[in-house]
């Protein structure tokens, strides 16, 4: 599984709609301070859910919309869609047989998220369901960020257990009962 590109629109520094392919296994991206670099990583985070302003170097969610510059206006909504090449079906569940799955989110100026799979509303869970298991989602390994690799490695057993279960598919099931136990 393999993330093929991003498509942003009105998110942080991308006002206009950009797309971002990744042709090949490893890409690299460079450019000035401030240019943007970060703001795509940040991108990448929102649309896989993560729920903290702070993480997204933010006060508040609204905060990823384009605030606007001295020429342009602000836009009303961010709107992200990843797209993954999912030939090796690990996406799986109902999405196990596309080849290509695209997960987009949305924000409004007043807050309100919308998220889609494959171009059709969803639920965020049904995203979080998706990638459970497959090492993305917010709190996963697929993104790893300066000071992490010594935080892990500093980190208590109960903590690196979560990783290792996320490895090791387990914390599908572990999320599951959770819901069970709580209906
Ligand atoms: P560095 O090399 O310093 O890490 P970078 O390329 O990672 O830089 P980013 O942090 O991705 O840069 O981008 C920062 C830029 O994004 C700043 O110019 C900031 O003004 C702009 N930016 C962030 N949020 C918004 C927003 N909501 N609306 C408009 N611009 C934004
Ligand atoms: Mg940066």
């Amino acid at each position: 599984m393999r993330l093929k590109s991003i498509r942003l629109a009105g998110f942080k520094s991308f006002v206009e709609p950009t797309k971002i392919p990744f042709p090949q296994q490893l890409t690299g991206v460079v450019g000035p301070n401030g240019c943007g670099k970060s703001n795509v990583i940040d991108a990448v985070r929102w649309v896989l859910g993560e729920s903290s302003a702070r993480n997204l170097r933010g006060d508040a969610m609204t905060d990823v919309i384009f605030n606007g510059s001295t020429r342009r206006a602000p836009a009303s909504k961010a709107s992200v869609e990843l797209s993954f090449d999912n030939q090796s079906g690990r996406l799986g569940g109902e999405y196990g047989a596309y080849t290509e799955v695209a997960v987009r989110r949305e924000v409004t100026r007043d807050g309100q998220n919308l998220y889609f799979l494959n171009g059709t509303r969803c639920r965020k869970k049904d995203i979080t369901d998706l990638f459970l298991g497959t090492g993305l989602g917010p709190r996963s390994y697929a993104i790893i960020e300066q000071g992490m690799i010594s935080r892990l490695i500093e980190s208590k057993p109960q903590e690196l257990r979560v990783f290792i279960d996320e490895a090791a598919g387990v914390s599908k099931y572990k999320e599951r009962r959770r819901e069970t136990e709580n209906r």
